[in-house]
């Protein structure tokens, strides 16, 4: 029986990591999009209510689709990577056409560009995409939370706009 090259190897290996990427992505968008129809049903009911709870509904509101934006473009970036695999080209990144290593590879199976070329700009997976969104969410909401109060009696000022803005790239 022939043993299977190293390049199949790193294939299968890729393409079960894509599965399960695809898979987990698949999940949450399911997930996502049952939260969001019952949101907009609940809409039509939110008149007269608090508009803290407004905004914070609107803050949810927000964070999920900007959630389903993020995943769905995972999902773009697992059928790119299944492409590449198809093609020979999976594993090579697409600006210095070097391999990307195998640990950034399993960390990130949709990895366009090697570690050194993606530098701390590109966000290739989802998952670490979708909560800089979240924060930046939290502060559009804040803001709106904060004008709305009426009163001055909260300082609305620089609050922690600064501190959410530093933890923006968690790579
Ligand atoms: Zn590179």
């Amino acid at each position: 029986m022939p043993r299977p090259t190293a390049a199949a190897i790193v294939q299968q290996r890729a393409q079960r990591l894509l599965d399960a990427e695809e898979q987990g992505l698949r999940r949450v968008l399911r997930e996502l999009h049952e939260t969001e129809h019952d949101e907009r049903a609940a809409d039509g009911a939110a008149f007269g209510q608090h508009l803290a709870d407004a905004a914070s509904d609107m803050f949810e509101r927000e964070v999920d689709l900007g959630l389903i934006e993020d995943y769905t473009a995972g999902l773009r970036e697992v059928d790119a990577a299944r492409r590449r695999l198809a093609d020979g080209t999976y594993g090579v990144c697409e600006h210095c056409h070097r391999p990307i290593g195998a640990s950034r590879l399993d960390a990130v199976p949709t990895a366009r560009r090697c570690r050194t070329c993606a530098g701390d700009l590109e966000q290739t997976s989802a998952r670490m995409h979708a909560w800089p969104r979240a924060e930046r969410s939290g502060l559009i909401a804040g803001e709106f939370m904060a004008t709305d109060d009426g009163v001055g009696d909260d300082d609305p000022g620089p609050d922690n706009a600064e501190d959410l803005a530093v933890t923006v790239h968690p790579l």
